[in-house]
Formats: C-alpha cells, sequence, structure tokens
C-alpha cells in the first residue's frame, strides 16, 4: 500500500466551493437583503464591484453551511429558508416551523459557550421577527469545539444551545422602520456611488486578527474600502481589543435583555419543531 498526500485533489475541492461562494447574487435594484444591511459597507461594494471571496472566508462557509443543512434537515426540509418581505428588504429565516417561532441556526468555533448569543446574530433573528411579525424567535448555535483546551489536555465536545427572543409589537414595529431607512441608504449610496453614505460593517468583518497576527482580511479592506477609524491595519488591530463590549447594532431597548443581564431564562411555553 502506498499513501501519499494529494494536494491537487484538495485543491480542485477548494476550487468547486469557491465557484459555489463566489456564484454571482442577482441583486435587485429596488429590493434589498437583511445580510446585506448586516453588513451594509460590503454590500455596497458588493453591489458595485460583484462578490469577492478569499480562502479564508470559503473555511467558514463551508463548515456554516454544512451544519445548516444538517439542522434543516432533521427540523423538516419544508419549514427552511422561509421568506419574508416587508417594503423592498427581504430575508430568509433558516427555519419557520408551524409554531412560527422563527429559528436561526448558527455555527460557532469558540471553545466556550458565552453568555449571551452574539449581537450580530440577535440583529439578524430579529430582523425576521419584526418582518414576519412573529413575537418569539430563537437562536440555535452549535459550538462544534467547546471545551476545547490550549494545551490539548481536553477533547472538545459538541454543544448546541439555544437562545429565546421576545419582541413586543412596538419593537417589532421599531425593527421595521429601521430596516426599509437603512434599505433606503444603501440604494441610494449606490446610485450616487458614495460608500459614506452608509454605515460601516461590524469591526470583525473588516480583518481577523489572532494574537496580534492578522489572519484575513475583507477582500475590500486594502484598496477599496479603507474603512474610517479602522485603517490601517494597525489602528484596526487595537480597536478589535474592545470588540467584547459591543453590543447588537439596531439594539437599543429592552429587546437586548437576555438571560445573562437579567431576562427570561426559560421559554414560555414548551415547544418542539415538528
Ligand atoms: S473593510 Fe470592513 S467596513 Fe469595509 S467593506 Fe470590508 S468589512 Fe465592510
Amino acid at each position: 500500500m502506498i499513501i501519499v498526500r494529494n494536494n491537487k485533489r484538495a485543491d480542485q475541492f477548494r476550487d468547486f466551493l469557491r465557484e459555489d461562494f463566489a456564484k454571482p447574487r442577482v441583486l435587485s435594484p429596488v429590493e434589498v437583503h437583511v445580510s446585506e444591511l448586516l453588513a451594509p459597507r460590503k454590500a455596497y461594494w458588493t453591489r458595485l464591484l460583484g462578490e469577492r471571496v478569499t480562502d479564508e472566508m470559503i473555511g467558514l462557509f463551508a463548515t456554516g453551511e454544512a451544519f445548516h443543512l444538517m439542522l434543516q434537515k432533521v427540523a423538516g426540509v419544508e419549514y427552511a429558508e422561509h421568506e419574508v418581505k416587508h417594503c423592498g428588504v427581504v430575508g430568509h429565516c433558516d427555519l419557520r416551523p408551524p409554531d412560527n417561532e422563527d429559528t436561526e441556526i448558527k455555527t460557532s468555533r469558540k471553545w466556550s459557550v458565552p453568555a449571551d448569543p452574539e449581537p450580530r446574530y440577535v440583529d439578524q433573528i430579529t430582523a425576521y421577527m419584526a418582518m414576519g411579525d412573529t413575537p418569539i424567535g430563537h437562536i440555535l448555535v452549535l459550538y462544534i469545539t467547546a471545551g476545547r483546551r490550549w494545551d490539548g489536555k481536553k477533547a472538545s465536545t459538541m454543544e448546541l444551545v439555544s437562545w429565546q427572543i421576545d419582541l413586543d409589537a412596538e419593537e417589532r414595529a421599531e425593527i421595521r422602520n429601521q430596516l426599509v431607512a437603512e434599505k433606503d441608504r444603501l440604494l441610494n449610496a449606490v446610485k450616487v456611488k458614495n460608500p459614506k453614505l452608509v454605515d460601516l460593517c461590524p469591526e470583525w468583518q473588516c480583518a481577523s486578527i489572532y494574537k496580534g497576527e492578522v489572519q484575513s482580511v475583507c477582500p475590500f479592506y486594502e484598496n477599496e474600502c479603507k474603512p474610517e477609524g479602522r485603517y490601517p491595519i494597525q489602528v484596526l488591530a487595537g480597536d478589535l481589543d474592545k470588540q467584547s463590549e459591543r453590543k447588537p447594532a439596531r439594539a437599543k431597548s429592552k429587546r437586548t435583555q437576555t438571560p445573562a443581564q437579567g431576562g427570561r431564562t426559560q421559554t414560555p411555553r414548551a415547544q418542539t419543531l415538528r
């Protein structure tokens, strides 16, 4: 038997993935997707210059996509990718089961499970809840390397964690208004070709910096965007240290109250997806 490492085959599959993820999306000139509003400056550049994908992005997308598909399959594919629309804003919720409680599926490589969900997860699910006018939603996160230790003395385990979000009618209406205003700003910025008319993306999207080393950079960072206050990379590296203090971008009200902040820790009614 001869066993050799075959990089050619690995490259071939990396190319398949790159091709798939870089497929140009058909972007409507009058409609905007929620995912664009979560990273508005990147959406601006993508609309003007086309999709750009780096190898690091492929690695992240591939894992997330695989777990997404698996969880959607076990929950029932008929409930997957539920479309919500509101005044020119479009979204696709990962799962809208018969109980109408939207569920957004996420994959995380964090080694420990945080007390609260990531602010960007909250922004995404609350956008879908507001657009679909549903009062209860869930963020379901698969921590694929939970419990891993630096010294390698403990094997990691997989943990599935769910947070429930409740939004009252007033909060849903407020978020719908914000989404429409953000959509109008993005379309106008593209029309007049002025990136500064839209907000910057969340900082973690600009670059990934680990122990002072730059792991990956947004494909628009260096030549086009040069994001104000985060450029050059040394400035961003200093600022990224403060990320843990950040809150969801659209969250200003009680809707951000999480179990760790004194919010409800139990769901008001038992629920199953099927
Ligand atoms: S550099 Fe940062 S702000 Fe600019 S498009 Fe990329 S992620 Fe968005």
